[in-house]
């Protein structure tokens, strides 16, 4: 069976798959057009807070495209 990863998790490197649920980092420094962080679990985007100092961040739940 073909994988079909969208993007890999920034923190842990697990492909989040298309049509997947994901997470994302509400701080908009966090959300750049080129480099967006993308997490696979909301435990991943807890592991990414440290490494950005970030004061107040919430966790958003996104839905990734589906394919094609
Ligand atoms: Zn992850
Ligand atoms: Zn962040």
């Amino acid at each position: 069976m073909e994988t079909s990863t969208w993007q890999p998790c920034i923190i842990c490197g697990k492909p989040i798959a298309y049509g997947a649920r994901y997470y994302l980092c509400s701080v908009s420094s966090c959300n750049k057009k080129r480099r967006t962080y993308r997490f696979c679990s909301p435990d991943c985007w807890d592991a990414h807070l440290p490494d950005m100092n970030h004061r107040s961040a919430e966790c958003v739940e996104e839905v990734a495209p589906g394919r094609g």
